[in-house]
């Protein structure tokens, strides 16, 4: 078990001929004063659009890359210098990278012979694991690895990682690879994994969804930046900004064009009291309102008429997707299962639950916090 600390660490790839002529680097650092704590026995997603720093990130954590600035402490101990192998990690990365011509059991007992270990240890820890990574996996490791679907190749790295007890599980996109279905049942392995073990783990993805399901807590990273750290009620709720609200939640939140006046707001030309409590908050002027899908009321007296493209039904959650169009902004509201067919629906913004940004730029200037829920 391990507590990670990642303390303002700057790593760049860009080598001499990548600088312009006035000596200024060509592209800004692949990591950029990143900081970020992960607790023992957490599991931290990390997540956001390919080419962000992701994978930089976790190399920087797994020793794999060394930062140009900035420390990585294990336990509070400095391990920025010290080499991959020494450092207790346990990885699985996107190709699953079992050593093809061994069957599974041997892949799982091969560190313990490379650590001249003994053939008991390394039985007793396969067993061990093959009780814990549950039904069918002893099957699994009787046969190589192209014998095996990707999940299965996948549950055999896994285990892998696991026979070797690591302090710290790093794992970088490990089911991207796998098609829908078998994503799905994957990504419930891993986290019962995670769970039963309470392995201080990093997970990278670039899929929002599998971040709300695998992680603690969720880091959102954007240029070599973390954007926000939080657990998913704290990005859907309370996003720093207006890349997270857009980032985090499916269908994404609703932004309008909006003005707001004498405590009032306005779009396409109709108007709205605002509640005391969010109106003392803004400013007068022009502002985007971002809506969650749940955040409309449908049918209203006071709503707005919304056009609408296509209707998503949804059995398992009860529940349809509206998808429409105002003010220039894609529109998703989620109403009941059945709700009928329609060409336009009149619907009104919940304001007090919206969430408030500037114009220009992307701050937010109110969000509404977490629901009371219990
Ligand atoms: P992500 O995992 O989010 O897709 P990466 O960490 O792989 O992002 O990459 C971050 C940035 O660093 C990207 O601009 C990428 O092109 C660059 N990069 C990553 N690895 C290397 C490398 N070995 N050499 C040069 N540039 C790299």
């Amino acid at each position: 078990m391990a507590r990670v600390d990642v303390e303002d660490v700057v790593k760049s790839y860009d080598t001499a001929d990548a600088v312009t002529i006035t000596g200024r680097p060509l592209r800004p650092p692949a990591l950029n004063h990143v900081t970020l704590s992960i607790e023992d026995g957490e599991t931290v997603c990390v997540v956001g659009p390919s080419g962000c720093g992701k994978s930089t990130l976790l190399k920087v954590v797994a020793g794999l890359e060394t930062p140009d600035s900035g420390r990585v402490l294990y336990d509070g101990e400095d391990v920025t210098g010290v080499r991959p192998q020494e450092r207790g990690v346990g990885m699985v990365f996107q190709d699953y990278a079992l050593y093809p011509s061994m069957r599974g059991k041997s892949n799982l007992a091969y560190y313990f012979q490379v650590h001249r270990r003994s053939d008991e240890e390394a039985k007793r820890r396969t067993r061990e694991v093959a009780e814990i990574m549950g039904v069918g996996f002893d099957s699994l490791l009787g046969r190589i690895p192209t014998s095996l679907s990707g999940g299965e190749q996948q549950r055999v790295a896994i285990g892998r990682c696991i026979v070797r007890d690591p302090s710290l599980f790093l794992m970088d996109e490990p089911i991207s690879n796998l098609d829908a279905k078998l994503r799905e049942s994957t990504r419930v392995e891993i986290k019962k994994l995670l769970r039963r073990f309470g392995i201080t783990t990093l997970y990278v993805t670039h899929d929002q969804q599998e971040a709300v399901f695998m992680g603690d807590r969720i880091a959102v990273m954007r240029d070599g930046r973390i954007v926000q750290v939080g657990t998913f009620d704290e990005l859907y709720y309370d996003p720093a900004n207006l890349y997270v609200a857009r980032f985090i939640g499916s269908p994404p939140m609703t932004i309008l064009p909006a003005r707001v006046e004498a405590r009032r707001v306005t779009v396409e030309g109709q108007g709205w009291d605002l509640p005391d409590d969010v109106a003392d908050m803004l400013p007068s002027g022009e502002v985007r309102v971002g809506v969650r899908p749940e955040g409309w009321a449908l049918d209203s007296a006071d709503g707005v008429r919304i056009p609408l493209r296509h209707v998503e039904r949804i059995p398992t959650e009860r529940a349809s997707f509206l998808y429409g169009e105002l003010a220039g902004a894609s529109v998703a509201i989620a109403a009941p299962l059945d709700y009928p067919e329609t060409e336009s629906v009149q619907a009104t913004p919940d304001w007090g639950r919206a969430c408030y940004f500037s114009a220009e730029g992307e701050d937010t200037l109110r969000a509404p916090g977490a629901l009371e829920l219990f």
